[in-house]
């Protein structure tokens, strides 16, 4: 079974955070994901876009974590965390932050993946031309590039609205015939 499927199973087919099932998209959850359903949780375009770019964020998209948080499951839980925590200056985050329990393990995990939010100097997603990529840029390819996996090439000139960043600085996602790809941020040229 692909992780894919798995993540489908356990969830329903719905964003773990929010119950949307628009555009769902497998996160392997940073900084140290095996990319396995254990370490990866299914996210719908919405929270994985606010995730990427927390200056965006709606804090009453996430009062969906009131929910989610009391999942079993250690990947949401640590997600759950990590939202909480970059909101909680809301009265309503830190309310939930305080009742959220969460195992030594699990807690670890939720926290690593913070430490390094903070401390690496935040790299920048740069273009081809060294020009800082942003969410909801508008992207062309500079290049043909096949596309793994989904049986097309993704030819040179095309252009990506409304991209997303990833948690790797060399890649972001995109939409491109229709399919949500991830693209490497040197072949790109910021329009
Ligand atoms: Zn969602």
């Amino acid at each position: 079974m692909t992780v894919e499927k798995t993540l489908l199973d356990r969830s329903g087919s719905k964003c773990e955070l929010c119950t949307s099932t628009s555009n769902l998209i497998v996160y392997n959850i940073p900084p140290n994901s095996d990319e396995s359903a254990e370490q990866s949780i299914l996210l719908c375009d919405t929270c994985l876009g606010q995730i990427n770019n927390p200056e965006s964020a709606d804090e009453n998209h996430w009062r969906c974590l009131n929910d989610s948080m009391w999942t079993p499951v250690p990947a949401v839980q640590v997600m759950a965390f990590r939202q909480l925590n970059t909101l909680k200056s809301e009265g309503w985050a830190q309310d939930l932050l305080e009742i959220l329990y969460l195992e030594d393990d699990v807690k670890a995990w939720a926290e690593s993946g913070m430490a390094d939010d903070e401390d690496d100097s935040e790299e920048a997603t740069l273009d081809s031309n060294g020009a800082t990529l942003n969410a909801g840029d508008t992207v062309t390819l500079i290049k043909d590039l096949v596309v793994k996996g989904a049986n097309f090439t993704a030819k040179r000139g095309t252009v990506v609205k409304n991209i997303s960043l990833t948690s790797n600085p060399k890649h972001i996602e995109g939409r491109v015939n229709g399919t949500r790809i991830v693209l490497v941020s040197a072949f790109l040229k910021k329009a």
